[in-house]
């Protein structure tokens, strides 16, 4: 019996291997614009398709927001250190990030599940513990889904519903020039978290009878397992009243986020060094393991806080608040973006690559 990759037509190959492009060379933003640009809008209720946290859809006298984001066994999560309940709150609380990134209220949650026969009842028990308890946090309903069988790896992807008012829906697009640049919590945990967990994931694999010592890391590794949505400063800014003029959500670290709103609103960044939030377990561990403690806030990503910015006018408002940090500014040269360093000289914002290909 020929298997099914000899019984393809020679045709299909040869074509194939010539006109072949990898991926990697367009990158996952080259890739997501690609798709973008071969595709037009047909119905005016999509007013924002591609391209932003979520899409926004005309429904009347508000917009609803979609969203969907998908975890995958392997690039995304590691079954050895994940407990499955950790797992199925991050899969909810991710998605809701990017219905407050829109600043919207979540309200509904559909799941798709690919599964193996590696998974019992239990574990997708736990699994779906962890989606429970996020969404009671979050007061989102869950209302459907798919399952379906996987390979051998578990995938979960969540498709997030919420609610704008038309007046208070945040793009990525609206920030103008002398705009200050805030950013919630701290940045760099989640990923310095990753790498505690795999190093104690190579110890455990060389010596199963070695049992990690995770307490000196409990911030980092809570940071990367249990992220949360920063739904709480959502209802804050409604409270003062302040509509952010443009904003995302922190899921690839730092650099690319100010890059997007760059591109998107047409400004351009600067950043200042000493502005920007680390925690000092995140700045300890960073060392610790030979990394500059700015690398892992600039490139780290899953810190899944709010980057915004906001018209100076509002900055009274805000300029106490415990928890915003006011990490640099908005100027009318969309082709400098820069990061002032502690030494006070200038540096390209440079965003990595593709980390999963
Ligand atoms: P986020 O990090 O906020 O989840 P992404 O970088 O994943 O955003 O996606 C950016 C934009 O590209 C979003 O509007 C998303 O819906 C869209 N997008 C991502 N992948 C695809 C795809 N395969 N086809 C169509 N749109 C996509
Ligand atoms: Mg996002």
């Amino acid at each position: 019996m020929p298997d099914k990759l000899t019984a393809q037509p020679p045709i299909n190959k040869e074509r194939m291997a010539e006109n072949r492009t990898e991926i990697a060379d367009l990158g996952e933003f080259g890739l997501i614009d690609r798709i973008k640009n071969n595709f037009s809008i047909q119905n005016a209720t999509s007013l924002r398709g591609i391209g932003d946290d979520a899409a926004v859809i005309d429904i009347g006298t508000e917009n609803l927001l979609v969203s969907t984001d998908m975890l995958i066994e392997g690039p995304h999560f590691d079954l050895s250190y994940v407990p499955l309940q950790h797992l199925g709150y991050k899969a909810v609380a991710v998605n809701v990030s990017d219905i407050a990134a829109m600043n919207g209220k979540p309200e509904q949650i559909v799941i798709s599940l690919g599964l193996s026969n590696r998974f019992s009842l239990e574990a997708i028990d736990m699994l779906y513990e962890g989606i429970r308890a996020a969404c009671k946090n979050y007061k989102v309903d869950l209302v459907g889904g798919d399952t379906s069988s996987s390979g051998s790896g578990l995938v979960i992807s969540i498709t997030a519903i919420g609610r704008a008012a038309k007046d208070k829906t945040v793009l990525r697009s609206g920030a103008k020039a002398n705009d200050i640049i805030c950013v919630t919590g701290d940045l760099g945990a989640a990923f310095v978290g990753l790498q505690v967990l795999e190093r104690e994931k190579e110890v455990f694999k060389a010596n199963p009878q070695m049992q990690p010592d995770l307490e000196k890391y409990e911030y980092v590794v809570g940071r990367q397992l249990k992220p949360e949505a920063r739904m709480d400063i959502i209802h804050e800014l409604a409270e003062k009243n302040i509509v952010p003029t443009s904003m995302i959500d922190v899921s690839d670290g730092l650099a690319s986020e100010l890059l997007h709103l760059s591109k998107n609103s047409k400004v351009g960044i600067k950043l200042f060094e000493e502005k920007i939030p680390i925690d000092t377990e995140t700045y300890n561990t960073a060392i610790e393991f030979k990394m500059d403690p700015i690398t892992a806030a600039l490139n780290g990503g899953e810190d899944y806080e709010l980057l915004f910015t906001i018209k100076p006018s509002d900055f009274e408002l805000l300029k106490n608040h415990a928890d915003i940090h006011f990490i640099g500014h908005t100027h009318d040269n969309v082709n400098q973006n820069v990061m002032i360093s502690k030494q006070g000289t200038v540096v390209p914002i440079q965003a990595q690559g593709w980390k999963h290909f």
